[in-house]
């Protein structure tokens, strides 16, 4: 495992809290192991070279505290946009632990994107957030499947796990749901995968489902699908080719119809999909008067 050094470690959230009311997007490590072949976090844009290797930014507390302790206004740091905070190293390093106690204690809330039970470690530290701040936990599924998500996600627990992540988190009052992207054309935009995956949300009583739909492909990230599918769905690419060509969002075929589908099953279960009542429903505003006592 390799080591750098990092001189900022919180970004403020160039979508002005709109993803998931966060405020600030964090990444303690660089690059991740779980190998989905779908994985945007490939693209060029980030900068990441060797992808599936994880590197630790080695003073990565150190520079969010000063930079926790700079901020005259708390709000929801975001883990895991851009690799998994529960990697295996995290295991023994306990970065993403430590952080999580630093954010509870300068009285910041969390957002997490995890597909790894790892996260079930931390109940107690998110609990103890949650008493006084706000805290989303979204576990990312893509298919109710075990032996296709071993295919699309190779090095990641199985769907079935997954949920029981989600229902453990939920028992223990945490508030927290599915994050259903990507949405793969021709594998997982089926009407059986939406019903089953919603299906067993409601059975972990997830708060909310969030999904688009579809799948974005761009520049070496498409290339590293593409090249995963002729391995795994030998002639699907030239189904992708042949509908999509050069688009850089693909939706479902089937678009209207799943969304509609989605939407009516998700509101028969009372489970949330707009983005704004998730924001809503889970982030706690912090009294003028208590966010000045914290400085
Ligand atoms: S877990 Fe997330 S960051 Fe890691 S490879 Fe999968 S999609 Fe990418």
């Amino acid at each position: 495992m390799r080591t750098i050094k990092t001189r900022t470690i919180m970004t403020k959230s160039d979508q002005g809290n709109r993803w998931f009311g966060i405020d600030y997007h964090m990444n303690l490590y660089k690059g991740c192991p779980f190998g989905c072949i779908y994985c945007t976090s490939r693209c060029e844009a980030y900068h990441i070279t060797n992808f599936d290797e994880v590197k630790v930014k080695e003073n990565a507390l150190e520079i969010l505290e000063e930079e926790l302790k700079s901020k005259t206004k708390p709000g929801v740091v975001s883990f895991g946009t851009l690799s998994d905070p529960y990697n295996p190293e995290e295991e023994e390093l306990r970065l993403t632990r430590r952080a999580l106690e630093l954010i509870n204690y300068y009285g910041f809330g969390v957002s997490i994107d995890t597909k790894s039970d790892l996260i079930l470690r931390d109940i107690d530290i998110l609990k103890e957030i949650a008493s006084s701040n706000s805290v989303i936990i979204k576990i990312s599924i893509t298919t109710f499947d075990d032996e296709m998500a071993s295919k699309l996600e190779p090095k990641v627990i199985s769907s079935t796990r997954r949920f029981e992540v989600l229902k453990i988190l939920r028992n223990n009052g945490i508030y927290a749901g599915v994050l259903m992207t990507p949405v793969l054309p021709f594998l997982t935009d089926t009407e059986e995968n939406i019903l089953n995956i919603i299906e067993k949300s409601h059975d972990a009583d997830a708060k909310f489902i969030y999904t688009k739909l579809g799948v974005s492909l761009k520049t070496n990230q498409k290339d590293y699908y593409f090249e995963a599918l002729d391995r795994l769905y030998p002639g699907l690419k030239d189904d992708y080719i042949a509908v999509y060509g050069s688009k850089q969002f693909c939706n479902t075929l089937q678009f209207r119809y799943l969304l509609e589908l989605f939407l009516k099953k998700c509101s028969e279960y009372n489970i949330l999909t707009d983005m704004n009542d998730i924001i809503k429903d889970y982030k706690k505003e912090i009294p003028q008067n208590e966010q000045m006592s914290l400085f």
